[in-house]
């Protein structure tokens, strides 16, 4: 077997991801997408986790608007990415892939609890570990959930897949004269003001020294050339 860069990575797939061209909720087109790509990762012999987003569903900083208490509106958030979850386990085991469902927030009749140790078991047997619920704790994001699991389970690295091929000095979508950054150091980003993940999320990778790669999530081969080594979207570590 070709010789992997990364061997055990953790995917952060935000909830906007499943959405496809929807405007809202999941679309079954792109569930297969990321159901497929994952699989080839694990014929690779890669260890995959995945944290899912809920953002396509319910996001707590929406709570305010419609006179719900901003706590209130993050639990809703997490019960979103447990939906987005529950889609994506079912997508992985039509192509066969055997999952684990986990939750931070107990739900046990259809997500296990997070036992660290379990959840690293599972990764070690070629189970995909999805893990829903973000922190469990409002005021946080998906990201820094990614941050915080990715640590725990001493992941190499965190995928963050996105709609743009990386970081750019300004928004692509909106300025045509953007340029991408291939690397990046934890520092650089900083002193530059770019935007990576949240700052809880971005300070937790950046303590522990993991690093994490932004990339198209939409372009195919993406996910395999990148644990192969190749130098796709932005890598920022160091
Ligand atoms: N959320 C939370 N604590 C967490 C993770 C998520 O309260 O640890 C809530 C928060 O309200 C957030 C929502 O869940 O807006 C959905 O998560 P997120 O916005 O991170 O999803 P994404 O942007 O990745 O789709």
């Amino acid at each position: 077997m070709a010789q992997l860069k990364y061997n055990r990575i953790l995917l952060k797939l935000s909830g906007e991801s499943l959405m496809g061209d929807q405007g809202f909720g999941i679309d079954s087109k792109m569930l297969s997408h990321y159901a497929e790509q994952v699989k080839e990762l694990l014929e690779l012999g890669v260890q995959v986790a995945i944290v899912i987003g809920g953002g396509n569903i319910y996001r707590g900083l929406q709570a305010n608007e419609s006179g719900i208490e901003r706590v209130q509106g993050d639990y809703m958030g997490m019960m979103a990415t447990v939906i987005n979850g529950m889609a994506l386990q079912s997508a992985l085991e039509t192509v066969g892939v055997y999952t684990r469902l986990i939750s931070a927030i107990e739900m046990k009749q259809i997500a296990e609890p997070y036992i660290r140790r379990r959840a690293i078991r599972h990764l070690e047997k070629g189970r995909v570990v999805i893990f829903s619920a973000g922190t469990g704790s409002p005021y946080f994001t998906t990201d820094s959930a990614a941050a915080l699991r990715a640590n725990e389970i001493n992941a190499d690295v965190i995928l963050k897949g996105t709609r743009v091929d990386g970081i750019y000095n300004a928004d692509p979508e909106k300025d045509a004269t953007a340029t991408k950054f291939d690397n990046l150091t934890f520092a650089k980003v900083i002193s530059m003001g770019l935007s990576v993940m949240d700052m809880t999320a971005f300070t937790l990778c950046r303590e522990n020294n993991l690093p994490i790669i932004v990339f198209d999530i939409n372009t195919k081969s993406n996910l395999k050339d990148i644990v192969e080594g190749k130098p796709i979207g932005t890598l920022v570590e160091g």
